[in-house]
């Protein structure tokens, strides 16, 4: 069986990481024979200035017969000055929305050896290993009707529709639940039902769909009090799923409990389970080209890739734990590195990673 993946480098840093990814896909491909086939193409402001958009056709047919997809990242200050309709980031958003990938899979992973890079005490935040399972193409970001009008006494007034139908609740919440059962069991479901009647409706949803998961636990929390327990004592969760808004609020918080963005891997998931896999993190056009990129952000989204598209766990479980070798040997790229150890560059890391999964 072959896997047909498609790299999308982008712009700034993203070749430099893909990279080193690519390197380690091969090497799990020769360990695992995966049969896996790589192609890449072009995205974002690359795109701009060969073709003069940042989604060409052929990207987005490569993207469509693909089987999965792994993309660096997209946009730097050469394309700021450019129309809105066709930024780079614009390529980012026409691939989300054509390829209906609603389900927004973030881990929140401290590895122990980088306790130290997180603004919260070792003890509260070593070892924490947090799955955030967002909506992505719904909720309040996309409700209808939305805009500023203006009343009959002259006021303003912006207004915007938090709604949700009940398929697009189960489908993600099937994620959730899958995901749940293939990691700790626990899941627990974010919302305002004591405020919004759609996370009422959310809320009942998950209810129901929690009887056919026995084996996974199922818990409810206020969004409010979801903020609150997570920068408290954020390893009580597992994996935890909610909607567009709170969605994005809450990954991005879990997020920086881990301190280093260069660390963290992101999945978006269409119904059949394709994804696009991304690191959390931007282009970085302050350090591209200078070999300081921390490619791990991206090489565990590569894992990701394995593991939740192409359901080859055993591949991706061996990348995970290569990564945690290097960091066991110490080495650290520099937005990672603390207490003066020395750093390495970015094709060093992706060297050891390839080194420790070859001889794991
Ligand atoms: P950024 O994430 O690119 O950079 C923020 C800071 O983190 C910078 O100091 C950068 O050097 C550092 N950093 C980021 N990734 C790193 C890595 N792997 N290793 C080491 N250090 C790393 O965010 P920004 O500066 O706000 O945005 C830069 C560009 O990226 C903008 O054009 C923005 O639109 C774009 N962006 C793209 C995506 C995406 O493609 N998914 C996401 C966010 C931002």
């Amino acid at each position: 069986m072959t896997h047909n993946i498609l790299v999308l480098p982008g712009d700034g840093i993203g070749p430099e990481i893909v990279t080193e990814a690519e390197k380690v896909l091969q090497a799990a491909d020769v360990k695992f024979n995966l049969g896996l086939n790589i192609t890449s193409a072009l995205v974002g402001g690359s795109a701009i200035d060969v073709t003069g958009g940042p989604l060409p056709e052929a990207t987005l047919d490569a993207a469509k017969a693909a089987d999965a997809i792994l993309l660096g990242a997209v946009g730097g200050p050469k394309w700021d000055g450019l129309d809105m309709a066709i930024r780079p980031e614009k390529g980012l958003l026409g691939l989300r929305s054509n390829l209906k990938l609603f389900g927004n899979l973030r881990p929140a992973i401290l590895y122990p050896q980088l306790a130290d890079a997180s603004s919260l005490k070792p003890e509260i935040v070593s070892g924490l290993d947090i799955l955030i399972v967002r909506e992505l193409t719904g909720g309040i970001y996309f409700g209808q009707p939305r805009g500023i009008r203006v009343l009959d006494n002259g006021e303003r007034q912006g207004y915007n529709t938090y709604i949700y139908a009940e398929s697009e609740i189960r489908r993600i919440g099937k994620v959730a639940f899958e995901a749940a059962r293939a990691r700790g069991g626990k899941l627990c479901s974010v919302d305002k039902a004591n405020v919004l009647e759609v996370t009422v409706l959310w809320r009942e949803i998950m209810d129901e769909m929690a009887t056919d998961y026995p084996d996974v636990e199922l818990s409810h929390m206020y969004v409010d009090n979801a903020a609150m327990q997570l920068v408290r004592a954020p390893k009580q969760f597992d994996v935890m799923v909610t909607g567009n808004m709170f969605g994005d609020i809450l990954s991005d918080a879990a997020a920086m409990l881990t301190g280093s963005i260069g660390m963290l891997p992101s999945a978006s998931l269409d119904e059949a389970g394709k994804g696009m896999y991304e690191p959390c993190h931007g282009s970085a056009p302050d350090i591209a080209g200078q070999g300081k990129a921390n490619p791990l952000a991206t090489i565990l989204s590569a894992a990701m890739m394995l593991r939740y598209t192409l359901n080859e766990g055993a591949a991706a479980d061996a990348i995970e734990t290569a990564v945690s070798v290097v960091l066991d040997q110490g080495l650290r790229t520099a937005d990672i590195s603390a207490n003066g150890m020395q750093t390495v560059d970015t094709k060093t890391m992706g060297d050891a990673v390839v080194s420790a999964l070859v001889n794991g």
